[in-house]
Parts: structure tokens; sequence; C-alpha cells
């Protein structure tokens, strides 16, 4: 296997890193190298600056409007982006659904909002877990009932993601109570912009409320919302978070943060020389760098291996991806010491004047950390992709 970069690719990713300084507004990219919250709006901005280049879908055919990349220029397009400060891409409509509706979904449901979601018309948000059916999700409740006009769903889903700002939920409900868990569920795409649909915030432990509880009060949903086949939902669940399972490695986040961590080394002084000249740092350092060029490899080689979307091996790239970026937070506070320490979630806020007792760089740093608890949980918890990897992967 060749690991150098040709010219093409060279030349690609010179292509990217000058569209990103060009293109990417500078107070989004002040508020992601800060590690400051992101609104909505900047979201969209960068979406739709990318879409008018002709790159609103990194990781689809060109047939439903995307790039039609291979792995190395989608690796590449990500690395750039995150690297130059860009937000991460919205993951609902581009990496989750997105793909369900191309496999499973009928040629209205494509056409209906496959070309939305490039510049983010609608926002998506993924209504799986509840109340009682996290890890265990065949056990959810939430019942949607056949009428003569279509389905009417109630039910609860909490831990939704950015739910406050979205218009579409897709949504794993019921349809037959009396069958096997798996078998009686179905996919629907659920407009939340409708009576009975109820959004509370949930505070999490960085002093953010992107999670919430969603709850649906007998809401319509026409038949045709309903993605493939009835009863059949929990196939394209499976296959649903096998996507977002790799898209959570999160190789640009690591990348990105990596470039953070060299540079929180150079300017952080101890006993009156940078950090980074001291040996064990330096080590842990390098070995955290392997560790991120050895997920790319993995990534590369899942992406190679198979042209009908990730499978299992998604549980080995989000384990490994979700615990390098809890590592890096970690190392970035220890790099930091006790600046890190003093904590208020106000400091994670873009119009923030006062920003602790330490550098501006260790202001976000405990949010940071404590946020990025969550990436061994949410997509499916460490403990469930081992069992996935124990009985898929290694028999
Ligand atoms: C920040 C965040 C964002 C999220 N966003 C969304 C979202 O947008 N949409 C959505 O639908 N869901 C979302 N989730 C929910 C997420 O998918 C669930 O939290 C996750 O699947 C775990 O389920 P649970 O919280 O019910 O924990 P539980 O399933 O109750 O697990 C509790 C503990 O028991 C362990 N455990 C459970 N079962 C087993 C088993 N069989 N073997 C070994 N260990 C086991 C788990 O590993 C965990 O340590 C999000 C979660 C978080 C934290």
């Amino acid at each position: 296997m060749d690991l150098t970069w040709n010219a093409h690719e060279l030349a690609f990713r010179q292509e990217l890193r000058d569209f990103v300084q060009a293109q990417l507004p500078d107070d989004i990219r002040a508020k992601v190298f800060k590690h400051q919250r992101l609104d909505n709006t900047d979201y969209i901005r960068w979406h739709r600056i990318l879409a008018k280049k002709g790159w609103g879908a990194p990781n689809w055919p060109v047939e439903f409007g995307g790039t039609g990349w291979g792995p190395l220029q989608k690796l590449i397009f990500e690395i750039e982006c995150f690297k130059g400060g860009a937000p991460r891409l919205l993951p609902f409509g581009l990496g989750m659904i997105g793909p369900v509706l191309m496999k499973y979904g009928s040629k209205s449901l494509q056409e209906r909002f496959l070309p939305r979601m490039l510049t983010v018309e609608d926002w998506w948000c993924q209504g799986y877990s509840e109340p009682g059916a996290g890890s265990d999700l065949a056990s959810l409740k939430t019942r949607a009932t056949r009428t003569a006009d279509g389905y009417i769903v109630s039910g609860q889903k909490t831990w939704t993601t950015l739910a406050q700002y979205a218009d579409w939920m897709f949504c794993l409900a019921r349809t037959d109570p009396d069958a096997k868990p798996q078998r009686g569920i179905s996919l629907l795409l659920i407009d939340l912009r409708q009576p009975g649909v109820t959004v509370r915030p949930i505070r999490t432990l960085d002093g953010g409320a992107d999670v919430n509880e969603v709850w649906l009060d007998d809401v319509k949903v026409p038949f045709e919302n309903l993605v493939g086949k009835e009863n059949e939902g929990w196939t394209y669940a499976k296959y649903l978070l096998g996507h977002e399972r790799t898209g959570i490695a999160g190789i640009g986040h690591c990348h990105r943060e990596l470039q953070i961590l060299k540079k929180i080394a150079a300017e952080t002084m101890v006993d009156g020389k940078p950090a980074k000249h001291n040996a064990r740092l330096k080590e842990k350092i390098v070995r955290i760098e392997i560790d991120i060029l050895a997920l790319e490899m993995l990534l590369l080689r899942v992406a190679a291996g198979s042209d009908q979307g990730p499978g299992p091996q998604a549980s080995i790239l989000k384990i490994r991806g979700s615990e390098i970026q809890q590592d890096l937070a970690f190392l970035q506070m220890e790099v930091m010491g006790v600046d890190a320490w003093p904590y208020d979630a106000r400091w994670m806020e873009s119009d923030a004047d006062f920003f602790g007792p330490g550098p501006e760089f260790a202001a976000a740093a405990s949010a940071g950390y404590f946020d990025l608890r969550k990436t061994t949980i949410y997509g499916g918890t460490t403990e469930v992709q081992k069992s996935i990897i124990a009985k898929m992967l290694l028999g």
C-alpha cells in the first residue's frame, strides 16, 4: 500500500486550504478555534457556502447532487475543513437520513427532501432514543397508529440533539405492538412544526442545552412519510447507525484538536520554557498523533472495503475515534494545568468579555472536556459497540 499522496491529491488539498481560508467567515472560524458555542445560523451559513461551490454533499453520489468523491477525497476534505476552523457538517441530513433515503426511500421522498439537505432548508433531528430505550433501542414505546388518513404518533423521545432548531425528525415508532420487538418498528419522517410537538431542553455537564426531550402527542404523519415498508424500520435504523458511527469517529475533529494541542504546548510556559520541550509531553503528543494516523488508515480501509455502506466495522471506528477525541481533550487540559480548571458556561459564548484567570484558550477547556464525555455514549455506547464487534466480527 502506497501511503504517499500523489500530485493530484496534494493539489486537491491545497485547493481546499485556499477555499476554507478565503470563504469561511472569520467569526465562525474564531468561535471554532476558541471552542465557543455555534448557533444554527453558523452551521447553515457554512453549508450554503459549500453548496454554492458544489461541495454541499461531500459524501453523496453525483446522481443525488453530491460530489461523487472517493474515500481519500472525502478524508482530505474533512481534515482540511476542520483544520481550517470550519464547523462540522450537520450529520442528521447528509450523514444519516440522506443515505437511508437514497437506499430505501421512495422516489418522491428522495426528490422532496434530498436536494433541500444540501442547503439545510430543513433542519433534521434523530428521534431514536427514549427513556428506557437507549442501548436496548428495540424496546421503544412510541406508537404510530394507522388511521384512514395516515399515522397518529404518540410517545416521548429523549437526548434529541439540536431538536430546538429542527423542522423535521426521522423517528422510530412502533407500528405493530404484537410483533417481536425488532419486527414491529417503522421509520417515519415527522414534521415537527405542528400541534402536539413539545421540545424541552436538557442542560448538560458543559453548561449547554443542545440535547432535548421531545414529546409527540397525537402528531399526524401522512402515509407518504413512511420510509420503505411498514414494520421494516429496524433494517433501515441499523443502516443509518452504521453511517452515524463512522461519522462519530471524527477524524477531522481529531486533526484540528491535535493542531490546537500543539499550539497550546508551544504557548504554555513551564519552568520558564514552552511545555512542548518537555520530553514526557512530547512522547504523549507523538503517541496520540500515531493513534490518529492509525484511525485514518482504518477509515480508508473500511471505506474501500465496501460499497454497501459501513457494516459492523463502524463500531471499531466509533470506539477508537471517540476515545481519541476524549484523550485529546484530556491532554489539552493536562498541558494547561490549573489554568484549565476554572469554568463558567458563559465563557463559551462568543460575546463573553471575561475569560477566567488563564489565557483565553484555557477558558473553554473544562467545558469541552466535559462535553466530550458524550462521545463514548451517543450513537451507541462503547460497551454495546464491543458486543457488536465480538458477535459480528469475531464470531
Ligand atoms: C449528548 C448526547 C446526544 C445524543 N443524541 C441523540 C440523538 O440526537 N438522538 C437519539 O435518538 N439519541 C441520542 N442520544 C442517545 C444515545 O444514543 C443513548 O444515550 C445511548 O444509546 C445509550 O443509551 P442510554 O442513555 O439509554 O443508556 P443505557 O442504555 O441505559 O446504558 C447505561 C449503561 O449500561 C451499559 N449497557 C447497557 N446495555 C448494555 C449491554 N447490553 N451490555 C453491556 N453494557 C450495557 C451502557 O454501556 C451504559 O454504560 C444522545 C446521547 C447523548 C449523551
